[in-house]
């Protein structure tokens, strides 16, 4: 039905965006620094996994105390920490739906975060058990009955990126009562029975509490540029020291506080008028001689 319904939009549907005009979309689909950059994020997580294992009085959730004993965990974001999704960013029809990543990651099109599965074997060969909290939502799709079908996805999409996992270590928004987009709560929840050792995402939300411009519960205040740089700096001595952050210069939470480019990653408004020389352009000579570069077309846009 999924595949059908994308099969008879891509014929009729123009593109509805100028993905060679954004940088940050380019950047991680061709930038060989993405990757390092991505395989330097898990790699000194490496180094630090046995540290953290060892030191019964470690956790990398702050409010977390007498957690002495308790299993170690780590919990992960699965998009843009665990699988890449650019090809979608670059692809989809704007304006983004939560449907649409969910009918696009179930056609298996995802690729892994370079990096990601080798660190996760090594942590779950140290008795590390790995959760993984996304923001995808559980949503009845039309045609079906089943609450959360976004939750198999998610666990498929992990399991191709190298790591077996199962229902009960996948945690999406909306699944229970309280698992708000706010994903301190799911925090809470490993943390009732784990020792969480490590955090990983793309975005300040999959560490810290209450950095979106519109809160969700528990947080009733609405973040703002100026609060998300104040919660980082108070929490300086975490980065790289059990909170890790993998590059994600093409969404996030970021952009609800930024009146720049608010509008056009909303959800509801169209792109604005760019007034300044598509990047595209400036760039073709690299990228459009690249062999790799295929611009998005209706025919691309079928292949998904
Ligand atoms: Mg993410």
């Amino acid at each position: 039905m999924v595949v059908a319904f994308f099969c008879a939009s891509c014929t009729t549907t123009p593109v509805t965006h100028a993905p060679d005009e954004d940088l940050g979309l380019l950047w991680v689909k061709h930038a060989a620094e993405y990757e390092a950059l991505t395989r330097q994020v898990y790699q000194a997580a490496g180094l630090a996994l046995d540290g953290f294992v060892a030191d019964q009085s470690w956790s990398a959730l702050p409010a977390q105390e007498d957690a002495e004993g308790l299993r170690p965990a780590i919990i992960f974001d699965v998009d843009e920490t665990v699988v890449s999704n650019v090809d979608f960013q670059l692809t989809f029809e704007r304006p983004f739906r939560d449907w649409k990543l969910n009918a696009w990651s179930s056609a298996g099109a995802s690729a892994p975060v370079p990096g990601f599965a080798e660190f996760a074997a090594a942590a779950r060969a140290a008795g590390v058990e790995l959760f993984f909290v996304t923001n995808r939502p559980c949503e009845v799709l039309e045609d079906g009955n089943d609450p959360c079908p976004q939750e198999q996805t998610t666990i498929d999409d992990v399991i191709e990126a190298g790591i077996d996992t199962d229902a009960e270590h996948v945690m999406l928004a909306y699944e229970r009562d309280d698992w708000t987009k706010e994903k301190v709560t799911r925090r809470q929840y490993v943390a009732k029975t784990h020792r969480v050792i490590m955090l990983f995402g793309d975005d300040l939300g999959d560490f810290i509490p209450c950095v979106r411009a519109k809160p969700s519960g528990p947080c009733t205040e609405a973040a703002t540029a100026a609060s998300r740089k104040q919660a980082v700096a108070q929490a300086a001595d975490r980065w790289g020291n059990g909170w890790y952050v993998l590059p994600n210069p093409m969404h996030g939470s970021w952009t609800t506080v930024t009146s720049a480019v608010g509008a056009r990653h909303a959800g509801d408004a169209a792109r604005p008028h760019r007034k300044q020389r598509p990047v595209g352009a400036r760039h073709a000579g690299e990228i459009r001689e690249s062999p790799a570069w295929r611009a998005p077309t209706a025919a691309t846009r079928c292949m998904l």
